[in-house]
């Protein structure tokens, strides 16, 4: 039997999706990439360890995807499972200042939240268009916080469908990269919030959200900073001191607005975007002797 003809059996839930064939394309931020053999959107957590018991007993790939806005998907797509999180997998619950969020909740929708709540320390979040699970693996961050810094512990899965609890210490946050993509999944996580003045923190959050607005492009097609900052320096300013803004290869364009960013102007293919990658890394490394390292995790390549 095909594993494609058993998954229908798992995922029964009525919260929950499967499609064949679906294009991840539209579930990233890029609008790059070709085909997922199968694409779930899981809403609980008993079918989602299912499916980790599935994806090792017929070793299918599973690759969860967030709001897919720091992904570069292959063009040939992704030979496996992509699964997103909904339902019960994307809850909020607020006990003081203590928070326990799903790791599908939108990072924007808990930032606005918060605020309304008088609660602070996730601020920074409002601009950043990803989910709760993709900030805890990649330890997302801006103005200097990191979302890391006020997670207390995290809930991940295992292969074998048990729920594994983290502390902040064995999480292993650093700077936009964690620990946690070494499990199935993350779940969730528990956070502890700085109680606050409703107002001041509400200001302080759209403050943040117009000076990036303001700063980095937010219209056209893209999955964030490409590079991560070199300790001590940034990679937008390296970019742009070695004359790459606007350099195009194909439908990908280095942002004219910040050099950090690569734009899908113009249909571009994943393909374009790993040329252009590759021009960056070789002319900033001529030009300045740094080495640029990929943020942006990559799906479905060898
Ligand atoms: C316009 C724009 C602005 C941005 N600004 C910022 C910024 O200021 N700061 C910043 O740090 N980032 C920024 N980003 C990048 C991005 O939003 C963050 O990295 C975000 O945390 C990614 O979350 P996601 O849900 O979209 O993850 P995805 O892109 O969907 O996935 C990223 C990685 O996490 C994995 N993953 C996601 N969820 C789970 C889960 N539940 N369990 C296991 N693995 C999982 C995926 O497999 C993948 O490897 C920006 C992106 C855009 C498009």
């Amino acid at each position: 039997m095909n594993w494609k003809d058993v998954l229908p059996k798992i995922i029964t839930q009525p919260g929950s999706r499967l499609r064949f064939r679906e294009p991840l394309a539209k579930h990233t931020h890029f609008g790059i990439g070709g085909e997922a053999t199968a694409y779930i959107e899981v809403s609980t957590v008993s079918e989602l360890a299912a499916l980790a018991r599935f994806h090792t007993e017929w070793n299918v790939p599973v690759a969860v995807i967030g709001r897919g806005s720091n992904l570069l998907v292959s063009d040939s797509g992704f030979k496996g499972i992509s699964l997103r999180l909904v339902g019960e997998l994307a809850t909020l619950e607020v006990e003081r200042n203590i928070v326990s969020v799903g790791a599908g909740l939108a990072l924007p929708a808990l930032s606005k939240t918060m605020s309304q709540r008088g609660l602070g320390g996730v601020e920074f979040a409002l601009g950043i268009p990803g989910s709760v699970g993709g900030a805890l693996i990649m330890n997302a961050g801006a103005w200097g916080s990191s979302f890391g810094d006020v997670v207390t512990d995290v809930t991940t899965m295992t292969d074998t469908g048990e729920l594994l609890n983290l502390t902040h210490a064995e999480a292993g946050f650093e700077y936009r990269h964690s620990g946690l993509d070494a499990f199935f999944c993350v779940t969730g996580a528990t956070l502890t919030l700085e109680p606050g003045d409703v107002n001041e923190i509400t200001e302080r959050m759209q403050t943040f959200y117009k000076q990036k607005v303001a700063t980095q492009p937010f219209t056209e097609e893209n999955a964030g900073c490409m590079f991560k900052n070199p300790p001590g320096d940034s990679a937008g300013r390296l970019i742009d001191i070695s004359g790459l803004k606007g350099y195009r290869i194909g439908g990908a364009e280095v942002s004219t607005v910040h050099g950090n960013f690569i734009l899908n102007l113009d249909n571009a293919t994943a393909e374009d975007v790993l040329k252009l990658v590759a021009h960056i890394q070789q002319h900033v490394s001529e030009k300045t002797g740094i080495f640029l390292h990929p943020e942006v995790k990559r799906l479905g390549f060898d």
